[in-house]
């Protein structure tokens, strides 16, 4: 017999742990299990930036979503857990007229921006670019030390394992023979977990080259993206052909001289050594809400993971508690 509220949540990335967070805050006792392995949420450096992909898109939710995350980093900051990341804008170079035209047809008024002449950029560029949006509210986060930092803080049970079967009641583990019981089930499983779970999606995988430091103080973002991290620096993206499944990760070579050719369009990378290379996979298709067979889901945050996470999840936890 049940006793109080109680969740299980499948998936201890972004989507998982800021699940498990709020439904902690919102009174729930909480378990969460994790494979612990291929979280796209363990980006060495996520970027918490509003504006997308090369016509500058901006979701509906992003200007809140980048309010709400940052919020949560400072709450989370105060309570004293250990959480790299810069608040200090991000700059979007952009080649001609024509792309920053695109860019302003999609910017929403009640974003702060600022246009930059090449001549006056407050970082080392490289030469060809036209224009510079910068984003003086964006910036960039350590993805794992996030989720830990919610994970801890959520005070949830943790227990590694893979979920092979779960209901809108119980969830079973491949290697345990106790189901799990809860009022609410949740599955946060990512790219890997809705191949795990025989799903059709599309997966679009990425790396990021860990660099020795930091080509520049604030993130580039043209197509790949320079960061800090906690550590130094990165250059990546997601950036390889969809694909209808999760794939085992891999960086194929042309796929790493394309990135080291997209680094050095944004940046002088000269005396930058590569110390490693971190490989992921994000899911699209967002799923947030109850599912025709009771379970709970928050899925398929695409490229906005740490943008739009946090705040899916929050309003996820304030409707289950309803
Ligand atoms: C290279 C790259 C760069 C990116 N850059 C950015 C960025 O700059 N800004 C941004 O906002 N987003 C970025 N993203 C996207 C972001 O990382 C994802 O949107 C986000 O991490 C997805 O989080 P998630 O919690 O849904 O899934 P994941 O982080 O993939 O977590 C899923 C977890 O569930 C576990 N799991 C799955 N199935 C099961 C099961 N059956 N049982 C137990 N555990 C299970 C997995 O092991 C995993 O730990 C990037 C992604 C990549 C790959």
């Amino acid at each position: 017999m049940l006793s109080g509220k109680s969740a299980v949540v499948i998936g201890a990335g972004i989507a998982g742990a800021s699940v498990a967070y709020f439904l902690s805050r919102a009174g729930f006792s909480v378990t969460v299990v994790d494979a612990g392995v291929h979280a796209a949420s363990h980006v060495p450096s996520a970027l918490i930036n509003p504006v997308r992909g090369q016509s500058g898109q901006v979701d509906a939710r992003a200007i809140e979503g980048m309010h709400f995350t940052w919020n949560l980093i400072r709450e989370l900051t105060t309570q004293g857990h250990d959480l790299p990341h810069g608040q200090n804008g991000v700059l979007r170079p952009m080649p001609d007229d024509r792309t920053r035209a695109k860019f302003e047809r999609n910017l929403p008024a009640d974003l702060k921006t600022e246009w930059l002449s090449s001549a006056a950029t407050p970082e080392p560029l490289a030469p060809g670019w036209a224009h510079i949006l910068r984003l003086p509210e964006a910036g960039w986060v350590d993805g794992k030390a996030l989720c830990q930092a919610l994970l801890k803080a959520s005070g949830a049970e943790v227990i590694q394992g893979k979920a092979g079967k779960w209901d809108a009641t119980n969830v079973h583990l491949t290697a345990h023979r106790a189901p799990l019981p809860a009022h609410h089930i949740i599955f946060c499983g990512g790219s890997v977990g809705g191949t795990w779970a025989g799903e059709a999606a599309t997966h679009r995988m990425g790396s990021m080259l860990l660099l020795d430091r930091a080509p520049t103080r604030q993130p580039l973002s043209f197509g790949a993206y320079v960061s800090p991290d906690a550590r130094g620096g990165v250059l990546g993206g997601t950036f390889e052909t969809p694909s209808p499944v999760w794939e085992e990760p891999c960086l194929p070579l042309a796929s790493l001289e394309w990135l080291l050719g997209k680094g050095e369009a944004l940046t002088d990378l000269q005396g930058v050594s590569v110390t490693g290379v971190w490989t992921g996979s994000r899911l699209s298709g967002l799923k947030a809400g109850r599912q025709t067979d009771g379970t709970w889901r928050l899925s398929g945050l695409s490229s906005k993971g740490f943008l739009l996470g946090p705040l899916l999840a929050s309003q996820l936890a304030r409707q289950i508690s309803e």
